[in-house]
Parts: structure tokens; C-alpha cells; sequence
């Protein structure tokens, strides 16, 4: 058994959906960054990466290579889950937390769940999806930016 810990986070900008764990969650702003900017699948992949010690998601998919650009962050985690059974090991779970002033999480979390646990193929109940909200303070707090935090298990075969 093997642990890693994935955190993200990326600047929000005015005009939805909000691209989030890999399903378009309505809302008025979106994330910004080179690939689709996914904060939680971003900090799914790394935590995954982290688990097998086979670097992140930067190294993998440098925002220097204009193939990310746009890239859909589902695909590389997908690149992530190959390069971890390649290594001989499974999925045991993930546990995650999105820090997120808006928009209210609660009623997309099993679409959060659902998702993660088909990419990382597992199934849904090895999938946490936690929110907090930054209680109006600091970058989270006054909707600048959402951040990701995540911790995967994986074991070997
Ligand atoms: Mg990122």
C-alpha cells in the first residue's frame, strides 16, 4: 500500500459552465489555466502520481507543450491511471476536498463521485468528494480561485 497527497488550485474568470472533476457544473465563472484548468482532476492526478512516486502531472504534461493547450484534464488522468498500473499497482480509493466560495457543491457531488470513480476505475464508493467554502476570506473566500486537495491509496496487484 502506497499514499499520495495531490493539491491544486487556479484562477477563476467571469462566463460558465465550471469544469470541475470532470462534469461541466453550471455556474458564472470558469477556471483558467493552460489545459481545461480542472482543479480537482488536477489534484486527483497528482495525488495518483504521488502514491506510484512517478512525478506530476507538470512533468508529465508540461503547460509549455502546446498539445495541453485546451487539453481535457479526464485524458490525463487517464494517462495517470495507465502509468500507475504500469507500475503494478490499483486504485484503493481517493478522498478529496474542493475549497469553493461558490458555486454550492452539495447537489453535484454523486456526478463528482461518479466521474472520478470511472476514471481512476474504481467504484463510486471508494470516491470522497468533500466542499468547504472559504468563508469569504482570501483568494477562495472572494471567489479569485478554487483549490483541490487529494488523497489516493494504491496497492499493489
Ligand atoms: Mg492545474
Amino acid at each position: 500500500m502506497r499514499v499520495g497527497i495531490g493539491h491544486d488550485t487556479h484562477r477563476l474568470a467571469a462566463g460558465g459552465p465550471l469544469r470541475l472533476g470532470g462534469v461541466d457544473i453550471p455556474h458564472d465563472h470558469h477556471l483558467v489555466g493552460h489545459s481545461d484548468a480542472d482543479v480537482l482532476l488536477h489534484a486527483v492526478t497528482d495525488a495518483l502520481l504521488g502514491a506510484a512516486a512517478l512525478g506530476d502531472i507538470g512533468q508529465l504534461f508540461p503547460d509549455t507543450d502546446p498539445a495541453h493547450q485546451d487539453r481535457d484534464s479526464a485524458e490525463m488522468l487517464d494517462a495517470a491511471v495507465d502509468r500507475v498500473h504500469q507500475a503494478g499497482y490499483r486504485v484503493v480509493n481517493v478522498d478529496c476536498i474542493v475549497f469553493a466560495q461558490r458555486p454550492k457543491l452539495s447537489s453535484y457531488k454523486e456526478a463528482l463521485q461518479r466521474r472520478i470513480a470511472e476514471l481512476v476505475r474504481v467504484t463510486e464508493s471508494d470516491v470522497g468528494v468533500k466542499a468547504k467554502t472559504g468563508e469569504g476570506l482570501g483568494d477562495i473566500g472572494r471567489e479569485q480561485a478554487i483549490a483541490a486537495q487529494c488523497v489516493a491509496l494504491i496497492g499493489k496487484d
